[in-house]
């Protein structure tokens, strides 16, 4: 079952200036920049009140972030939703006809789960299921 939203994804093209531009805005420190080495990103978080954000810069041209940046520029990039049984939502959202880019879950960051549907199967959009990985 999808719980709640986790974190909402931004690209940035300039990692550092977004960051402290996010910490004025926010009034708050970024709490942890993270590298996910298999995405090709690095990831910056910020902790508002309940809601998480996640800026995302490209640490290579191939980065699926970088591609995003060339077309769109700065701004929104996924929304992701909690599930506290992450295989269980990829087979119930494959059975129902979604296109999910990893079957199976992968490592992400901030000690998650992760797995990105496709978004031409989920009406445009960019959706991450995440669950935190129980230590
Ligand atoms: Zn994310």
């Amino acid at each position: 079952m999808i719980k709640k939203i986790e974190h909402l994804g931004i690209a940035v093209k300039d990692f550092e200036k977004s960051i402290a531009i996010y910490e004025k805005l926010f009034q708050t420190p970024c709490y942890k920049i993270e590298k996910v080495e298999s995405e090709g990103v690095n990831t910056a978080f910020f902790q508002i009140g309940e809601s998480k954000i996640e800026l995302l810069e490209a640490t290579k041209p191939e980065s699926p972030i970088a591609k995003f940046l060339e077309k769109k520029g700065n701004g929104f990039h996924h929304v992701a939703f909690e599930t506290d049984n992450i295989e269980g939502e990829i087979n119930r959202l494959i059975k129902d006809g979604f296109e999910l880019i990893h079957q199976t879950p992968k490592d992400g960051a901030d000690n998650k789960r992760i797995a990105f549907l496709h978004p031409k199967s989920a009406d445009g959009l960019l959706v991450e299921l995440c669950q935190e990985k129980s230590e």
